[in-house]
């Protein structure tokens, strides 16, 4: 298998388990980019947001919600960023949706 996250979820490549269940694994981001980096992706492979559909929504909002219970128990009290990088133009280097959940500093506006 290719892709690195499904050898993350698989366990194949080791990572630091955040959170996981049915749907979704969660896991450190190895070059964090904020105090809290997280890494929330879907047990299933789906390249990017790009491929997604209606048929996705369910799980699409369960990573939401997971990012927000993650924040939640991380006292990210003063906010903090979720992302999805899509594509070349959105900065994707890894062709497996994933949201990113960044906090634990102020976070500048627009992004680079
Ligand atoms: P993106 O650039 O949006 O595709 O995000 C991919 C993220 O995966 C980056 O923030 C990387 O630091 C992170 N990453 C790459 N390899 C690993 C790994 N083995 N374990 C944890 N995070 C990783
Ligand atoms: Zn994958």
């Amino acid at each position: 298998m290719s892709c690195l996250f499904c050898q993350i979820i698989e366990g194949s490549i080791p990572s630091t388990a955040v959170y996981q269940d049915e749907q979704c694994y969660a896991f450190a981001d190895i070059h964090p980019q904020a105090p809290v980096h997280i890494l929330i992706v879907p047990r299933v492979h789906i390249a990017s947001l790009a491929q997604t559909g209606h048929a996705d929504a369910a799980m699409l909002g369960h990573l939401m919600v997971v990012a927000a219970e993650i924040a939640r128990d991380k006292e990210l009290d003063a906010g903090y960023r979720v992302v999805a990088n899509t594509g070349s133009d959105g900065g994707q280097t890894v062709g497996h949706l994933h949201l990113h959940l960044l906090g634990g500093r102020g976070l500048a506006w627009p992004p680079g």
